[in-house]
């Protein structure tokens, strides 16, 4: 994508070129999908930010056209467009991942329902005793041991 600063954006938008006017804090490209339909982003703290580095122009955060009805998500780094196919793979994964805990969190509940939290808790129950009886156990080898060296 090329980058062209103008004062005034003109009225037929060229594809693969985004105008930016300071003037306007404005920056509108033609949709990078091809529909040809008008993106504007506007530049403030609260919307896009335009990063220009001498010779490539970065806009941020992404541009996604919900609105439209290629639906497209990309972003624009260093001139470049970048598909945000990605992110939402990432998105999809997150889902599943959701998913998963759900299910996971269904099947214990599934599990306790049948009773195998009291057999759990019986059995943790004897593990206590268990470390408590080592523990005892220690304590009094300790104390024969003190007791054997005075
Ligand atoms: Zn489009």
């Amino acid at each position: 994508m090329i980058h062209k600063f103008v004062e005034f954006i003109p009225e037929n938008l060229e594809e693969g070129i985004i105008y930016i006017t300071i003037k306007y804090a404005t920056a509108v490209h033609s949709c990078a999908c091809g529909c040809g339909k008008e993106v504007v982003t506007p530049l403030s703290p609260t919307d896009w930010k335009l990063t220009y580095d001498g010779a490539t122009i970065t806009l941020s955060p992404s541009i996604g056209n919900w609105n439209f009805e290629c639906k497209s998500h990309y972003w624009i780094i260093n001139s470049e467009v970048e598909w945000a196919d990605q992110w939402s793979n990432e998105m999809i994964q997150e889902g599943r991942t959701q998913d998963r805990y759900e299910k996971s969190k269904y099947y214990k509940k599934e599990k306790s329902d049948l009773g195998d939290t009291h057999q759990d808790s019986k059995s943790e129950i004897k593990e206590e005793i268990k470390k408590l009886n080592l523990m005892m156990r220690t304590l009094r080898r300790m104390k024969e041991y003190l007791f054997s060296t005075k």
